[in-house]
């Protein structure tokens, strides 16, 4: 179902059309039959399209046309935090010290390095209210299971090796109750209260000698702030267990509140979210995790410190779960959130939140006539919304979705989390105009009313985009990568 009028390479080929010249070879010709090993050369040539430079150029870029991302327009993706990469930090990531380096190379040699991954440590630490940073992990879930090794490390080194439940509430992230499981805990479920907060009698039940962590993500995925935070922390810390906080979505209360002033003993931080390092795609990230006092001794080695005016790999910390990741992290994108930072400045990173926290409330007040809003009160960097009034109109909010891209839009994030009825979670960030939200609004406006008036057009949708409706689970399960004659 082709809607574009760039035909594709495949489709025009032209026998014995070049898209190359190169000059006469002047040097001995070499047999490929020296260089590789038998078996390895082809007998027949491939079957490749003939075309010309042009047309190789206008095939790549068409495809790269199909995709959506943060330059190209609004991505409300929930959770996800997908605002402007600026781009002074792509700058600064290809300075040659920084870009033609190499992780093996002598310590005294990449001291800017150092001093940068060594000043980014400072940063965060100052930025979430830890003790120590460690930069090594490569995602959040990364740090996830990074920082929940080092809560086992420390249990165990107590002797306290009952301690094997991680209690996570039935709103968190997919991947917090995933990285509990691969880290060796069985995960307890803390149910949330109908002002989509963690039940506090519930989460005493659940409390005990078993219990190594909670895992909480303030504010949480519905983008509610967790109020009885530090009641919590005292029933969690009563019980000998440790708080864990999943700061990926730090957008909410960046040089506001701090996940250590909360009680909170680890948290990672998502920098290709909140630190603008670009993502999506499973690009690389960088998912730091800072911790309090009693735990650095297990951080991951090494760390980088300074002695006598030099930056060193410290390597001698004998409790360290060990490497959980080759060389030390990666740097490129720690220099961008580091750009980011200092670019910023304290009032800048203030105003990124009040910015992110006072887009999403507009939004979820303009948008709370027309679609459910379950939990009616002032949200933090995102919202939920429900499509329950629109199911009984036979829409449901997977339309609604595909729906926004005929509008050239992002979906936000649908059926998740969990505990709302067809949800939709928007999250909008403080990169965006108030045009641009104004914008989606009436858009989203718009697919309300299709669907009282004219449903289909929604059930249909999208109507605009090259691919239609995909059967999602066979696309991920069987995907087609080749290109294919239609029929
Ligand atoms: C994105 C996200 C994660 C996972 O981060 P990855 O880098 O994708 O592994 C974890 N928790 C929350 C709340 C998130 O939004």
């Amino acid at each position: 179902m082709h809607k574009e009028d760039q035909p594709l390479i495949f489709e025009i080929s032209s026998p014995g059309r070049i898209g190359y010249s190169l000059p006469e070879i002047d040097v001995p010709e070499v047999d490929l039959a020296d260089l590789l090993p038998e078996g390895y050369i082809r007998e027949e040539e491939p079957e490749l399209p003939e075309v010309s430079e042009l047309d190789i150029m206008r095939h790549y870029t068409a495809l790269s046309r199909r995709n959506h991302g943060v330059d190209s327009g609004f991505y409300p993706l929930g959770s996800c935090t997908m605002k402007y990469n600026p781009k002074i930090n792509e700058n600064v990531a290809r300075y040659n010290g920084f870009a033609h380096i190499h992780p093996l190379q002598d310590e005294t040699s990449v001291q800017g390095a150092l001093e940068l991954m060594y000043d980014l440590q400072q940063h965060l630490m100052e930025i979430t209210g830890m003790d120590e940073v460690t930069l090594q992990p490569a995602a959040g879930a990364h740090g996830e299971w990074t920082g929940l090794m080092m809560i086992r490390a420390f249990h165990e080194a107590n002797g306290d090796t009952q301690r094997t439940k991680v209690i996570v509430p039935d709103s968190a992230h997919g991947t917090n109750p995933a990285s509990a499981t691969v880290a060796g805990f069985d995960t307890i479920t803390v149910k949330s209260n109908e002002q989509g907060l963690v039940d506090l009698e519930d989460l005493k039940s659940v409390v005990g000698p078993d219990t190594a962590a909670l895992m909480l993500t303030n504010p949480n995925t519905l983008g509610l702030f967790e109020e009885n935070i530090v009641e919590m922390a005292e029933i969690v810390h009563g019980a000998g267990g440790k708080l864990y906080y999943d700061g990926a979505n730090l957008n909410a209360v960046l040089a506001q509140a701090r996940p250590g002033d909360m009680g909170f003993d680890v948290v990672h931080l998502n920098l290709h979210k909140t630190f603008t390092g670009p993502h999506g795609g499973g690009g690389p990230g960088s998912g730091p995790v800072g911790v309090k006092e009693d735990l650095i001794p297990f951080l991951p080695k090494p760390i980088v410190t300074k002695r006598d005016d030099q930056f060193v790999f410290d390597y001698d910390r004998p409790q360290s779960i060990g490497r959980v990741k080759p060389y030390y992290g990666n740097f490129g994108i720690n220099v961008r959130a580091y750009t980011y930072i200092r670019s910023m400045g304290p009032d800048g990173l203030r105003a990124v939140t009040e910015n992110a926290v006072l887009n999403a409330n507009y939004m979820m007040r303009r948008l709370a006539e027309y679609y459910g809003l379950p939990f009616d009160k002032h949200c933090k960097h995102e919202f939920v919304l429900s499509g329950k009034r629109q199911k009984k109109l036979g829409v449901r909010t997977l339309d609604i979705a595909k729906r926004l891209l005929d509008f050239g839009y992002h979906p936000p994030t649908i059926y998740f989390p969990l505990n709302v009825e067809e949800c939709i979670m928007v999250e909008p960030t403080e990169t965006e105009s108030k045009e641009t939200l104004d914008h989606f609004i009436d858009a989203m406006i718009q697919i309300a009313k299709e669907a009282e008036e004219n449903p289909e057009i929604v059930q249909e949708a999208p109507h605009t985009t090259v691919i239609g409706r995909i059967d999602e689970a066979t696309a991920a399960r069987k995907p087609i990568l080749r290109y294919q004659k239609e029929a």
